[in-house]
């Protein structure tokens, strides 16, 4: 999409998956909470300070105003990009730099209690070789090892 377009849009949630209205509950049970934090401490529930205060520019708002003095439109606008915030995907670092990639074969083509290839007897495969990947946090690495030890233990 990049290479057709030179740019391409993406609605992030960012906000634990939270709806408009679920964030605007949030907002709602803060203020009872506490009346005197501001919009950027009401936030930090939420999301990290440095991206709140960027998301408040966005929807026009001073970081530092109370949630009842900001005017309802900025409002909704504030609650819109909490709940779907965008972004530009403008390029990317290259291949050198990836974190993960699918090397191309397929699950279907694996048996996984062996990870035996099932078009060629004896051909065991292991990490990210296989079609498969998953979120950054580790379980990339687990699955290599895992896969890895399966494959070893059964040659
Ligand atoms: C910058 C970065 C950060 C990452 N952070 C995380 C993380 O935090 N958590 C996580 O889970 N995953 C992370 N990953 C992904 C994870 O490192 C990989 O998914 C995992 O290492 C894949 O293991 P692998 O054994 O399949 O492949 P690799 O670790 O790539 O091993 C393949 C090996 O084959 C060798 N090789 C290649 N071609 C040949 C050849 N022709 N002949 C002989 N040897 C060859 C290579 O030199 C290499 O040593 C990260 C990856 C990168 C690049």
């Amino acid at each position: 999409m990049l290479k057709k377009y030179g740019e391409v849009p993406l609605l992030l949630k960012l906000t634990k998956g939270m709806n408009e209205e679920q964030i605007t509950q949030h907002l709602k049970t803060q203020v009872q909470e506490d009346s005197t934090k501001n919009i950027l401490q009401m936030l930090e529930t939420l999301l990290p300070q440095a991206l709140s205060a960027e998301l408040c520019k966005l929807a026009g708002i001073d970081p530092r105003s109370s949630y009842k003095k900001i005017e309802g439109k900025n409002k909704a606008k504030l609650i819109q990009i909490l709940a779907w915030t965008p972004l530009t995907i403008s390029g990317h670092d290259g291949f050198k730099l990836a974190m993960i990639t699918r090397g191309g074969i397929s699950l279907k083509e694996i048996n996984p209690k062996t990870m035996q290839s099932k078009l060629i007897s004896g051909l065991y495969f292991c990490g990210e070789i296989m079609n498969l990947d998953g979120p950054c946090g580790g379980y990339n690495l687990q699955w290599s090892f895992s896969s890895g030890a399966l494959a070893g233990k059964l040659l």
